[in-house]
């Protein structure tokens, strides 16, 4: 839906124009499961987004509408929930809740929502309302934050009002993309470049339709715990290490008879899959798309084998994309144990590449892959008016 419709249902629903933001969502091109171990992440900012907008109001009312759901609620501003209630409100909600704990207390207003982001797919559709609230909100209630300080925001609001442990990465990349450039993201200091993306080169994502998540909760956390117990093991030889981020391979290998296989591969994925982000910010910064793809490669290996969080469909969907002219690299991406492959497609074999791995995924699976073409996009940020 266009910017300019979405005013539209605005107007027509509060009787003002607005104002007019928006915030995408991410995808990660490589570098899983190292965010939790503050190493090196690279997403980039989809053309997929939330667009939010909003007119001030004379009292100490939110009306929040999301189009998505047809659905709107009211807040007290000057008595909001202290809990979330597991309704799409909460993410709004949990941004104002955190400003209010910041002592930023916006005067009341409308607000319409609504993305084509999808919902739940692991391209972080959360924290696109998150960040396209944040900004329309700090607007209205003359804040200026900073991009990184934003993300900060939205995190805490999704891990300490929803409660969801996610990252920084996604609001991150949401707050501060950058056109045709992936982000190099450091986890621990937070220090980022844009590294760039050629326009002729397509992000393509393939939603593989499935989501182990019955074992995939469980197993989510088990990784997690494994990770935290080598990291505990090698602290006995490398007492100053925090986490895997502070790991050289070398270490890793040195202490390898005295964990449990399990809780090496787990390490040995977290550990070398940061030396891949690094290796592929370097094929970037030379232009070299295929080097960049092998890498990725690589990284879907090792989430495979070492991390063991890939699944049959997921890595069919590499298999097929490998297979296509004009592909880069293809890697699972997100959490895992199902969701998305992300690939890198030239884009004059976007169209071919689209129809064959859908036909080969159906035929394999009986499973209509949804498939989505992006390139990398800015930020988040006011959109200009439409009158
Ligand atoms: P993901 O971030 O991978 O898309 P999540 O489960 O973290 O998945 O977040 C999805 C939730 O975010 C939705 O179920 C809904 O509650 C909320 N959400 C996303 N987009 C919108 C929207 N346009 N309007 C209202 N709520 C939304
Ligand atoms: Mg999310």
């Amino acid at each position: 839906m266009s910017a300019q419709s979405i005013q539209e249902i605005h107007s027509k629903r509060f009787g003002t124009q607005g104002v007019v933001y928006q915030a995408p969502g991410r995808v990660n091109l490589i570098g899983e499961h190292t965010d939790t171990s503050e190493g090196y992440v690279m997403p980039a900012a989809l053309d997929l987004r939330t667009i939010s907008v909003l007119s001030p109001r004379s009292d100490t009312t939110a009306n929040i509408y999301s189009v998505n759901f047809d659905e709107q609620v009211t807040l007290d501003l000057q008595h909001l929930p202290s809990r979330r209630r597991s309704h799409w409100s909460d993410y709004p909600t949990s941004v104002l809740w955190t400003l209010a704990q910041r002592e930023i207390h916006p005067a009341g207003f409308d607000l319409t929502l609504s993305g084509d982001v999808p919902l739940g797919s692991g391209l972080s559709s959360s924290a696109s309302v998150e960040v396209a609230v944040a900004v329309a909100v700090l607007a209205h209630a003359g804040i200026t934050l900073t991009k990184p300080a934003i993300a900060k925001v939205c995190q805490f609001s999704e891990n300490n009002f929803v409660g969801a442990q996610s990252g920084i990465m996604d609001p991150f990349t949401s707050c501060c993309g950058v056109e045709n450039h992936a982000l190099l993201i450091d986890c621990r200091s937070l220090d980022y470049e844009a590294l760039p993306l050629a326009s002729e080169v397509l992000l393509v994502i393939c939603n593989s339709m499935v989501k182990h998540s019955l074992a995939g909760g469980g197993e989510y956390n088990a990784r997690r715990a494994e990770v935290q117990a080598g990291v505990r093991i090698l602290q006995q030889h490398y007492p100053d290490i925090h986490t895997l981020r502070d790991v050289t391979e070398e270490q890793l290998r040195r202490c390898e008879n005295e964990m449990p296989e399990e809780i090496f591969r787990r390490c040995l994925h977290v550990v070398t899959e940061n030396a891949r982000v690094l290796q592929a910010a370097e094929a970037l910064r030379s232009g070299d798309f295929l080097g960049f793809g092998r890498i990725m490669h690589q990284a879907h290996v090792s989430m495979r084998d070492n991390y063991a969080a890939s699944c049959m469909e997921t890595d069919l969907l590499v298999e097929l994309a490998a297979r296509q002219p004009g592909c880069f690299g293809a890697r699972i991406t997100g959490g895992g144990f199902g969701g998305c492959t992300i690939n890198l497609v030239a884009a004059d074999h976007a169209d071919n590449f689209v129809r064959d791995v859908r036909s080969g995924y159906k035929d394999a699976t009986g499973i209509q892959a949804e498939i989505y073409l992006s390139r990398a996009s800015n930020g988040a940020g006011p959109l200009p008016q439409v009158s």
